[in-house]
């Protein structure tokens, strides 16, 4: 079973579109996928078509109270897709997590014990370096870093970085960055032109070749509650998470 998280402090560069998008093209391309929302605001859950109010139980429930991570899974569109749900609780997670045992562990323990095999798990991060964030590192084998190609993309990059080194030094010696993904791409900006650039020079092996462009359906398709190759799949946006994952699956293979 493969662990990514999808992670950037920063909130809004794509990261939960990325991680629906990706979880369901790999789905797709008939993989078995698990999509854990970790993010209080539950986008990823309310953009898979779950009503985040009406959830009884969540992934706040597996990580404040042990809950086996089974018994709150459900199966989403695609065909091959599930999803760990999150609603509003987890915010309360935060606070409540500090004075538990084995705190950074939790998701990590919650994944171990799974009993239905997934061939990939991916997380869909909050946009905090918190301890949410740090259970998700913890428990994955590789990040992916969404990064929106503008004039501060980079700042933040070296602190989420720096807390990928420690939580590799303290708790996860084999966590990778697998790739940073330029994301909302405008070829007719130059200044993303410049940015897209300049990440080229100083991570060419970290960047994915996949861009995902601006595409207004890719906002779109959250609304509907959908996957975006189950909303418009010849738009540019569903183009674009299907090659990225060929390409994620390209890397799986070569490793
Ligand atoms: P994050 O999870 O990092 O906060 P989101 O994935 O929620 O970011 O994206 C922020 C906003 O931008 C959302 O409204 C989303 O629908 C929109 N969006 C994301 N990627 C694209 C894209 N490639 N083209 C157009 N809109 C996008
Ligand atoms: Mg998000």
């Amino acid at each position: 079973m493969r662990i990514v998280a999808i992670a950037n402090q920063k909130g809004g560069v794509g990261k939960t579109t990325s991680a629906v998008n990706l979880a369901a093209a790999l789905a797709l391309a008939g993989r078995r996928v698990l999509l854990v929302d970790l993010d209080p605001q539950g986008n990823a859950t309310m953009g898979l078509g779950i009503n985040k109010q009406a959830l009884a139980r969540t992934i706040y429930h597996v990580l404040v109270e042990q809950a086996p991570l089974g018994e709150v899974l459900h199966d989403v569109s695609p065909a091959g897709l599930s999803l760990a749900p999150a609603n509003a609780d987890l915010s309360g997670a935060e606070v409540e997590l500090v004075d538990l045992e084995a705190r950074e562990r939790r998701l990590k323990a919650a994944l171990d014990a799974l009993e239905t095999p997934f061939d990939y798990v991916i997380i869909d991060c909050p946009p905090a370096l918190n301890m949410l964030t740090v259970n998700a590192l913890v428990a994955a084998q590789s990040v992916v870093i969404p990064m929106q190609c503008e004039y501060y993309a980079l700042e933040g990059l070296t602190q989420l970085l720096a807390t990928i080194r420690r939580v590799r030094s303290q708790a996860n010696p084999d966590l990778q960055v697998d790739g940073l993904l330029r994301t909302m791409f405008d070829p007719r900006n130059r200044l993303a032109n410049e940015v897209a650039a300049e990440l080229e020079k100083h991570f060419p092996d970290k960047l994915y070749r996949t861009v995902i462009p601006r595409n207004v359906r890719l906002a779109e398709a959250p609304s509907y509650g959908r996957a975006i190759m189950e909303y418009d799949r010849q738009c540019s946006g569903a183009q674009a998470y299907l090659g990225l994952a060929r390409e994620f699956l390209q890397r799986e293979e070569s490793r």
